[in-house]
């Protein structure tokens, strides 16, 4: 596989072109960062872990009929994905109250919603990511009114798929956020990554506040044992997986 140039580097991953234009490589890296890059450190391993995580998730996904971006991983840390045009847009799905929700609404932490929440945030680093309501995403016009009807019933649907293949490895699906983007065909399919840093997931066997977090949040808080939390995610992931494929 020869690789062309560098096209973007990301805070959590490098994007390279390839021979064929509408294929992108993405690395996943191990640097992290919280807090719009406040906060900079790195996890040992995460660029594999996270690549790994995903690329089960999406394989999972595309088999419920969820269209993404994977192609597939020809090295534990590397995502062959198709090439699209990112819409900038942060879709957030809550299951349960936790970060920016509890301290903007000051809904308490852990509070379970009556039914799952999708919002949508402005992915722009400049201006710290602020939440949009409809109106300014369309008059914005980062994505029509159809695009925006088809992206949230795509969250929702991810969403319940997730949340029983997360029960499946005995973790809560708190949150997450996902990103989309249009392929040459104007069709719209799930891209980015979907991991630990990009979920928060509670352990269910764990009551303790603290010791139940098993993704980013133990980078952001200081929680320490952050790779060792990313590597059980990621051993629960293949166990699951493997069942499926058992039977
Ligand atoms: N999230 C993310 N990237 C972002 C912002 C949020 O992956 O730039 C994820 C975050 O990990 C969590 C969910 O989206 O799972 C909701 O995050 P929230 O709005 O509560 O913001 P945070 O508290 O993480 O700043």
């Amino acid at each position: 596989m020869s690789v062309n140039s560098k096209l973007y580097e990301g805070k959590a991953k490098i994007l390279y072109a390839t021979e064929d234009p509408e294929v992108l490589l993405a690395d996943f890296k191990d640097d992290a960062t919280a807090f719009n890059a406040q906060k900079r450190g790195s996890i040992q391993n995460k660029g594999i872990i996270n690549c790994s995580i995903s690329s089960q998730l999406f394989q999972q996904l595309a088999k419920q009929g969820i269209q993404t971006h994977f192609i597939d991983s020809p090295a534990p840390n590397l995502m062959r994905v198709k090439a699209v045009k990112i819409i900038p847009l942060e879709v957030v799905v809550r299951n349960i109250a936790a970060g920016s929700l509890c301290q903007q609404t000051g809904l308490i932490l852990g509070t379970v919603l009556s039914q799952p929440l999708v919002e949508f945030y402005y992915k722009r680093d400049d201006l710290g990511d602020p939440l949009l309501t409809r109106d300014r995403l369309l008059l914005l016009e980062l994505a029509t009114t159809e695009q925006v009807e088809q992206i949230t019933h795509l969250a929702l649907q991810i969403n319940e798929f997730l949340q029983q293949f997360w029960e499946k490895c005995h973790i809560t699906l708190v949150d997450f956020k996902l990103e989309f983007g249009v392929d040459s065909q104007q069709q719209i399919l799930l891209a980015d990554e979907i991991s630990p840093d990009t979920c928060r997931l509670w352990d269910i066997d764990q009551t303790d506040p603290n010791s139940r977090i098993m993704d980013k949040d133990r980078f952001r808080r200081d929680l320490g044992n952050v790779e060792n939390a990313y590597q059980e995610v990621l051993q629960r992931v293949l166990k699951v997986v493997e069942g499926y494929k058992i039977g």
